[in-house]
Formats: structure tokens, C-alpha cells, sequence
């Protein structure tokens, strides 16, 4: 078996975590190459002291300076860099030849995309580089010659589901019709929209079925995450937007779906836990064990579905018209959110006022082709400040 070697943008994140989790499990198939970490320092050291990475990454110098002090002080020889530079060198000069990218938001952009036309095996947890950029990131890929994987689980779930011809050739004669996404609905699908108004952070982010980072738990409350994940499956399967559905199943047991033109659906079925979606990205074309306990059907009261509610959801709806307009409007769809999800979590924003700040910036700002990665930067930058004048 030949040993994989892997770095880990955004180690110390929920992604990361759960990532190093089934690596550790399998010393005899994985190595650790690089991690980084915006500003975790103690939990990157402890990393570094456990996996041996030959790169580390900080977001600042004084961050570095601390992790240098860690890792000299335990006799670690792993090397110390810090700024978005470095996220670069973590993918293109630590020898790895699969990277997990599993920072945040814009922030992981630009390492995501080095990485893809870098030819590297890329496990993408990062839905937002691909919102961002899908045009170019698919090129990029392409022109690397890597393999895409996607880690989300409702797109890992899909290409599960999709044939495996499906991935090199999209051909109509494979059959497939439509892809359903599942959505859990988040922790408010049934709080009356009157009730929404004094949400806090804490209880927007205490999801019902998964442990995930901040941002994306907001995100599921607002159910902006599956309009991401919409865009995500568009770029990622190459279907048009019309045959890409959202369904809301409260249980967050089937985790996405194919509808083939002969009746047949096809499902992905398990626990809500991001390890075996990881453990499948890392080891594909073989299954490895991802340390996820086995489904057990007959304790599952029931499984059930509905259509998403789009006046409850109104961030799903402008993920839906920012996707249909094209171009840069996902840029700038993503960056607002991500300037508004911050001020609720960080500012006391209210909640309900998330989806006035995404709606006045994609109105304000005029759709353009997302045809370079400076443009796109710079609608995002645009984007960001003029959420920020709006807050
Ligand atoms: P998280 O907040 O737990 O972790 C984010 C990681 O990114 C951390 O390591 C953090 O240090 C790093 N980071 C943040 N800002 C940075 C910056 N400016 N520069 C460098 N590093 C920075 O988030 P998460 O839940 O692990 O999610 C990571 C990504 O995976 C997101 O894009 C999310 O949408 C996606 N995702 C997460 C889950 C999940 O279950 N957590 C599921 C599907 C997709
Ligand atoms: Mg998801």
C-alpha cells in the first residue's frame, strides 16, 4: 500500500479535527505533511507534537513566534510560516499529495485553488472557495489533472450515488435526471418567523444533528448553507440548476440523493458524522474504517421529507437568484453573508437581519463575468465593504 501523504488547511476547525481523527486511525495508509490554523495555537502544537507535519501554518507572526516556542521547546522540528502566503507553501512545499481544505469561508480561496492546479488530490470541505470561483476552480482542476472529491456530506453523498463514469464524462445516456439535496432544516425549521427575532448566537449554533464550526452552523439556521451547497452541486456535478432539489428531512439520515430517468432513486444513508464522508474522500477509491458507529434502521422512529418553505428561509431564496443570475452574483452572495453571519456572531447583529444585508448588496452591486481570480477578489473585497457600510 503506498503511503498518502496529506495536509490539512484549517487542522484545529471541526473539519480538521475530525479529519486528523481518522488519520490517526490509519498510520499504516496516512502521513501528515502540513497543517495550519488561523489562530489556535495550543491546539496546532498539540498537533504538530502528535502528526510531525513538515510545515506549520499561523494566520500572524506573533502566532508563530508562540507555535515556534511550542514545537523547539518539545524538540519538534516541523517548520513555522505564517500569513496567506504560507497557506501556498503548506500545499505546494511540504510534499503532500492530497489536501483537505477545510478552512472557512474566502480565506481558503486562494491555497484551494493552488492545490487544484497543483494536480493535487483535493477533498473539499470548503464550500465557499467553489461558491466563489466555480468556473475557474473546475478549470483548475482540470488543468492539474487531480481528483476533486467533495467532503460536504450531501455532494459526497451524490457522487456516491452518481456512476462512476459520471465524474470524468457527464453523458446523458447514464440516465441521471435530478439530485436532491437533503437539509436538516436547522435548529428553527419549526419557530414561528415571529419568534426569530431575538435568536442568540448560541442558539443558532446549537444544530439539532451536527457539530460543526460557527459560520456553517449559522448557515443552517438560515438554511444559507443548502443555498451554497446548491451552487456547490452545480459546479461540482455539472447539472443544470433546474434539476439540482432541496428537500427537508428533519433526521439528517439520508444524506442526499440521485433520481435516474428509469424510477430508480438512489440514496447514501448514515450517521450525521463528517468522519465517513472524510474516511471515503482520503481512501477513495477503497473504504476504510472511519471509527463511525454502524447505522442501526430499526432504531430510527421515521424518515421524512418536505419541501423547504421559502418565506421562512429567505437566505435560500437568494442563494437560488444568485445562482440563476451567474457570473459573480454567488461571489458576491458569499461574501456578504459571510461579512453579515460575522456581525450576528461577533457584533450582536440581529439575526433576521442576515438576510436584509445578503439582499441589499446583491441588489447593489452589478452581475459581472467571474472570468479571473483578481476580479473575483476584488468583487468579493467590494462586496464585503459594502455589506459592512450596510450593517
Ligand atoms: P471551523 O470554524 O470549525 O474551522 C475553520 C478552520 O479554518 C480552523 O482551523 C481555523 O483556524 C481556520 N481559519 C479560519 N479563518 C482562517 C483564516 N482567515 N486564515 C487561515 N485559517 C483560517 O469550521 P468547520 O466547521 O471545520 O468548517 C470548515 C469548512 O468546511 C467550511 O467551509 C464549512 O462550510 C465546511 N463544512 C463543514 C462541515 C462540518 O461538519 N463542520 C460540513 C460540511 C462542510
Ligand atoms: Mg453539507
Amino acid at each position: 500500500m503506498t503511503i498518502k501523504h496529506i495536509a490539512i488547511l484549517g487542522s484545529t476547525g471541526s473539519i480538521g479535527v475530525n479529519t486528523l481523527d481518522v488519520i490517526r486511525a490509519h498510520p499504516d495508509r496516512f502521513k501528515v505533511s502540513a497543517l495550519t490554523a488561523g489562530k489556535q495555537i495550543d491546539r496546532l502544537a498539540q498537533q504538530c507534537a502528535e502528526f510531525k507535519p513538515a510545515i506549520a501554518v499561523v494566520s500572524d507572526a506573533d502566532g508563530a513566534a508562540r507555535l515556534e516556542k511550542l514545537l523547539r521547546d518539545q524538540k519538534i522540528s516541523t517548520q513555522v510560516l505564517y500569513g496567506p502566503q504560507a497557506l501556498v507553501s503548506a500545499v505546494t512545499e511540504s510534499g503532500c499529495d492530497t489536501v483537505m481544505a477545510a478552512i472557512v469561508g474566502a480565506a481558503g480561496l486562494v491555497p484551494t485553488l493552488a492545490a487544484a492546479k497543483a494536480g493535487k488530490r483535493v477533498l473539499l470541505a470548503n464550500k465557499e472557495a467553489l461558491v466563489m470561483s466555480g468556473n475557474l476552480f473546475i478549470q483548475a482542476m482540470k488543468q492539474g489533472g487531480g481528483e476533486l472529491l467533495p467532503i460536504d456530506s450531501e455532494h459526497n453523498a451524490i457522487f456516491q450515488c452518481l456512476p462512476a463514469q459520471f465524474s470524468k464524462t457527464p453523458n446523458p445516456s447514464l440516465g441521471v435526471e435530478e439530485l436532491w439535496l437533503t437539509a436538516s432544516g436547522g435548529p428553527f425549521r419549526s419557530t414561528p418567523l415571529e419568534q426569530l427575532g431575538g435568536i442568540t448566537p448560541e442558539q443558532a449554533c446549537a444544530h439539532p444533528n451536527w457539530v460543526m464550526g460557527r459560520k456553517i452552523s449559522v448557515d443552517s439556521a438560515t438554511m444559507m448553507n443548502k443555498g451554497l451547497e446548491v451552487i456547490e452541486a452545480f459546479w461540482l456535478f455539472g447539472l443544470p440548476l433546474e434539476k439540482i432539489k432541496v428537500l427537508i428531512h428533519p433526521q439528517s439520515v439520508v444524506h442526499s440523493m440521485v433520481r435516474y430517468r428509469d424510477g430508480s432513486v438512489i440514496a447514501q444513508l448514515g450517521q450525521p458524522d463528517m468522519r465517513t464522508p472524510i474516511a471515503y474522500g482520503l481512501a477513495w477509491p477503497e473504504r476504510i474504517d472511519a471509527g463511525v458507529a454502524p447505522l442501526s434502521l430499526t432504531q430510527l422512529a421515521a424518515l421524512s421529507f418536505n419541501e423547504p418553505d421559502l418565506a421562512h428561509f429567505p437566505c435560500l431564496s437568494l442563494a437560488f437568484a444568485a445562482a440563476k443570475a451567474g457570473g459573480t452574483a454567488p461571489t458576491v452572495l458569499n461574501a456578504a453573508n459571510e461579512i453579515a453571519v460575522a456581525a450576528f456572531l461577533d457584533e450582536g447583529m440581529p439575526y433576521l437581519r442576515i438576510p436584509l444585508v445578503v439582499e441589499k448588496v446583491l441588489n447593489l452591486m452589478p452581475v459581472v463575468n467571474a472570468d479571473s481570480i483578481e476580479c473575483i477578489l476584488e468583487i468579493d473585497a467590494q462586496a464585503r465593504k459594502a455589506a459592512r457600510d450596510f450593517i
